[in-house]
């Protein structure tokens, strides 16, 4: 008999049809003998239709208040759930995460979360009830409802089976585990056996939405056996998440490609190429709680140099502002930017024993007349950014010229 976590997303949980699926499921492993806490997220585009009531109200909404607003989704559906369970003869207990309780800092819509009180879970676990839980959501020390960021559903149900000692993560979703790519842009991705925590931690930075990334983070520091399945579908092994690669022998330079659409890059030009530059244009931009992804200098010619970086898309605007109004102060002879481009990553361990990843990826891009404009590299990824317009085909491109479709039959 185990204890296992599993966390079904919102096209999992999406109407009554899908939520009495779910409850079925449940119920069958629990006949196996096991025990289950089932955490689940808000109906699929119920967040996103609450966000939109706030913003039709203010362009800016108090975050303390969205939180308190976009929490209720899960409330709708785990009572749903716990309903739908004792329907099929299935006792079964729903509670926010206020009242399990998920203690979280007070950082809202980003929270982190502190500490899990087990206590009430495992007695309702000892009398053999299920308990259902909601994804997404915590509260801080004041007794504020806060929520995890998007996706956070993931890292809810990972952070129960660390508290919990459970003996399997089960996230439940509408693909049948990680894939080399995106599915949904590359239908030749094949589905991944296995892949490591640091790996997977990569994609997900990177940009595949697969899993919330502080869910990974959360799963690899407490080593959380976590495994990506459909709830689509009966049996499969889904994606394991594991601590190490298999066989290292057989293990292939790519395990994926991850990609990203919410980037922006800026340039600042014709700065002097003197001491503390970098930290006089990022300085600001810190300040202004910008976060920066790539950076890159040029080399400086007659004393000047230009200097170039990402941020999220959603910050673009705000960093151009930030950019102009320090431009005059730093001497910078010019301020441009371009929201229309997208990262594309290459993610494997098999990297580091391996030469020659970046030439082929490069090689490959420029076959497809693809301009490269920044690159990245770390031991185990490589990220280029390229005209938006140019990312399915540099994602399809590489897929291909790193063997990972799947046989075409
Ligand atoms: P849920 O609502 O269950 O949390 P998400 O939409 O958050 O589901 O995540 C599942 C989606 O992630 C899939 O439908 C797929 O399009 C996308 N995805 C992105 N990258 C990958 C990948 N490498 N492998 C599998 N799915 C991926
Ligand atoms: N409902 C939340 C969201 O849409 C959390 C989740 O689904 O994991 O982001
Ligand atoms: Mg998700």
């Amino acid at each position: 008999m185990a204890l296992i976590v599993q966390k079904y997303g919102g096209t999992s949980v999406g109407s009554p049809e899908r939520i009495q699926a779910v409850a079925e499921r449940v119920k069958r492993w629990r006949e196996q003998g096991h025990d289950l806490v089932v955490v689940v997220s808000a109906m699929s585009g119920e967040t996103n239709r609450l966000i939109a009531l706030a913003r039709a109200l203010s362009h800016d909404p108090d975050p303390r208040e969205l939180d308190q607003m976009v929490a209720t989704g899960e409330q709708v559906t785990i009572a749903l759930l716990a309903i739908a369970l004792q329907e099929a003869g299935v006792p079964a207990r729903s509670y926010t995460g206020a009242q399990v309780a998920v203690l979280t800092d007070s950082a809202y819509g980003k929270a982190r979360i502190e500490a899990i009180d087990d206590e009430r879970m495992r007695a309702d676990l000892a009398a053999g009830k299920v308990v259902v839980v909601a994804g997404f959501q915590g509260i801080d020390a004041e007794g504020n409802t806060t929520t995890l960021g998007r996706g956070g559903s993931d890292t809810t149900g990972v952070a129960l089976a660390a508290a919990l000692k459970a003996d399997e993560c089960q996230i439940y979703t509408d693909v049948d585990g990680v894939y080399t790519t995106d599915p949904r842009v590359v239908p030749q991705a094949r589905r991944l056996q296995r892949i490591t925590f640091e790996e997977m931690l990569e994609m997900a930075s990177l940009g595949s939405k697969v899993l919330q990334i502080r869910s990974v983070e959360f799963a690899g520091k407490y080593n959380v056996p976590l495994r990506v399945l459909s709830s689509f579908q009966e049996g499969g092994e889904g994606t394991l998440i594991t601590l190490d690669a298999e066989d290292s022998m057989e293990k292939p330079v790519i395990s994926g490609i991850a990609f990203n659409r919410d980037e922006a890059k800026v340039t600042v030009r014709g700065v002097p190429d003197t001491p503390g530059i970098a930290y006089r244009i990022l300085g600001p931009v810190g300040e202004a709680n910008i976060e920066i992804d790539m950076i890159v200098q040029n080399v400086g010619a007659d004393g000047l140099t230009d200097f170039t970086f990402t941020v999220n898309r959603a910050d673009y605007r705000k960093v151009l502002t930030v950019l102009e109004r320090i431009a005059g102060e730093i001497g910078a002879r010019e301020v441009s930017g371009d929201d229309k481009i997208a990262k594309v990553s290459l993610v494997g361990v098999g990297m580091r024993s391996h030469a020659g990843v970046a030439a082929k990826m490069f090689e490959t891009l420029a076959r497809e007349s693809i301009n490269i404009q920044m690159i990245s590299t770390s031991e185990i990824k490589i990220s280029v950014v390229v005209q938006e317009k140019y990312m399915e085909l540099a994602v399809r491109a590489l897929h291909s010229a790193f063997d990972l479709d799947a046989a075409v039959e």
